[in-house]
């Protein structure tokens, strides 16, 4: 039986939503009503997110890249925990609904590509477009754009002991079925809610202190 950690990025590893703050600085207005749509989930991810991206010209993806590397803050006691999750033998995996062209130089040096699940931005056309290799399987209908629940699927084994860590409602399908859940943001208020056992953190350091205290 082995340990399978799952995590989160956006929120997570780093301290800030990375497609937020992309938008914020390079997007026109039209973005904040896309946004608005999926917080009130009138629009799926999938859509709202696509079109977000849609808003920003191509010829720009340099900078788009060195402002995110430039501003990204990661949270805390994150490369330790990485550190610890090795010389435990856990598995560790990054499930992002983030983009690639972000995600991977971040965590470059610290997690090997084969354990880092998110979209691809394909900057070929006149607009950035989203291609989504982690799409909805039959037994999702929330068009989620990158499907958390799906990728547990394909790489969760039921034997195996499952952390979750993550901050807000994507990250909450696979919480359900989480032997322990790290939780902070939306998602602790959701594990309130439905009644699911969940440790509140703030830092890497936190969930390493308590790690020690269990045997998983
Ligand atoms: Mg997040
Ligand atoms: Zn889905």
């Amino acid at each position: 039986m082995s340990t399978h950690v799952i995590c989160d990025f956006d929120g997570t590893i780093t301290e800030e939503d990375n497609i937020i703050a992309l938008m914020r600085q390079f997007a026109p207005p039209d973005w904040v009503e896309l946004k608005d749509a999926v917080l009130n989930q009138t629009l799926s991810i999938r859509e709202g997110v696509g079109q977000m991206f849609g808003l920003l010209p191509s010829d720009q993806e340099v900078r788009y890249r060195e402002f995110l590397l430039s501003t990204i803050t990661l949270r805390p006691g994150f490369i330790e925990f990485l550190q610890e999750t090795q010389s435990h033998g856990f598995r560790f995996d990054v499930v992002s609904g983030g983009m690639d062209f972000f995600v991977h130089p971040i965590l470059e040096g610290h997690v090997v590509p084969e354990h880092i699940y998110c979209n691809h931005v394909d900057f070929s056309g006149e607009t950035a477009r989203v291609t989504w290799p982690h799409s909805c399987d039959a037994y999702c209908s929330n068009d989620c754009g990158c499907c958390k629940p799906t990728i547990a699927r394909q790489i969760v084994s039921p034997t195996d002991t499952l952390i979750v860590i993550g901050d807000s409602v994507t990250d909450f399908e696979i919480a359900k079925r989480a032997d322990v859940v790290y939780a902070r943001g939306q998602l602790i208020s959701l594990c309130e809610t439905e009644g699911i056992q969940h440790i509140p953190f703030e830092t890497f350091h936190d969930i390493s202190a308590h790690l020690k205290g269990v045997r998983v």
